[in-house]
């Protein structure tokens, strides 16, 4: 299943967070090593959204195909530098669009949003939950793939002020309990917040004397984003598995992890009756 990552530290370039580290999100495309429920390599397209304090909403760049063979972004990647970023590299859904508008990070204003997971049975098994949402938010929803429409939901619930974290969790649980065997491990940021869930897929996460970096897979930080007393070897840099079931909220100064109801929902009558 997909792979993404968040970043929250000081400016670093695009190439020296994704491209060039030790098991960053370029080798995590054809070689992760922690891909759960099916799904080997991730070459079906990639996405990258970052933020720079001279703007107020993020700038993205997303494509079809492997990360590997896009001589853009490889030529774009060292001239960009980021405080704040969403990246992920995709292996579709079966059923859904190859397109590059079904690649990750979705965005609405200051939002970025990944999603690695898979809702089965969609688009039926989540029509009941899109009756809610306005036809026009549906309706430029950017890609028929199952994270879009997640998007469309948790983007509704914010769009309506909700605050973030609550909208993040009330997503999934709204999700599970619609489709009790939904993999919904989530990623959002708005530049100054690192929201992510655990819910069947793996994540971890490192905080260094600069940053924070949430990850699918732990991989080489670059020094920029190096503490002065973390060392060069990455191992070093204490990356943190994060429990299934969990909620993951960073910031620049903490990280808070909590767990998400996961008991109830998986257990419910709801669940067992499907
Ligand atoms: N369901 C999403 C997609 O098709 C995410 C897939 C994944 O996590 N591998 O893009």
């Amino acid at each position: 299943m997909c792979r993404h990552v968040g970043y929250l530290g000081p400016p670093v370039r695009l190439d020296e967070l994704l491209l060039r580290p030790s098991h960053g999100l370029l080798e995590q495309t054809w070689a992760p090593n922690d891909m759960r429920l099916g799904g080997t390599i991730n070459v079906d397209g990639f996405g990258v959204g970052w933020y720079r304090a001279d703007r107020a909403e993020p700038s993205r760049y997303r494509a079809v195909g492997p990360m590997w063979a896009d001589e853009n972004f490889a030529a774009l990647a060292p001239e960009v530098s980021a405080d704040a970023l969403v990246g992920a590299i995709r292996s579709a859904t079966r059923s859904t669009s190859a397109e590059r508008t079904a690649c990750a990070p979705f965005r609405s204003g200051r939002w970025l949003f990944s999603h690695n997971g898979a809702v089965p049975g969609w688009p039926e098994s989540l029509a009941e939950l899109a009756e809610k949402l306005d036809p026009v938010r549906l309706l430029a929803s950017e890609a028929p793939v199952d994270s879009a429409t997640v998007w469309a939901l948790l983007s509704h619930r914010l769009s309506e002020g909700q605050p973030p974290v609550d909208a993040v969790r009330d997503t999934l649980v709204e999700v599970v309990r619609a489709v009790p065997e939904a993999r919904m491990n989530m990623l959002l940021s708005d530049g100054q917040l690192l929201i992510a869930t655990t819910w069947t897929h793996s994540l971890s996460v490192c905080r260094t004397d600069r940053a924070v970096v949430l990850a699918s897979e732990p991989f080489e930080l670059p020094a920029a984003a190096r503490g002065p007393r973390e060392g060069s070897g990455w191992e070093e840099s204490s990356w943190h598995a994060v429990p299934d079931g969990y909620l993951v909220v960073a910031d620049r100064e903490e990280t808070t992890l909590s767990p998400l109801p996961d008991i109830e929902l998986r257990d419910s009558p709801t669940a067992e009756s499907r």
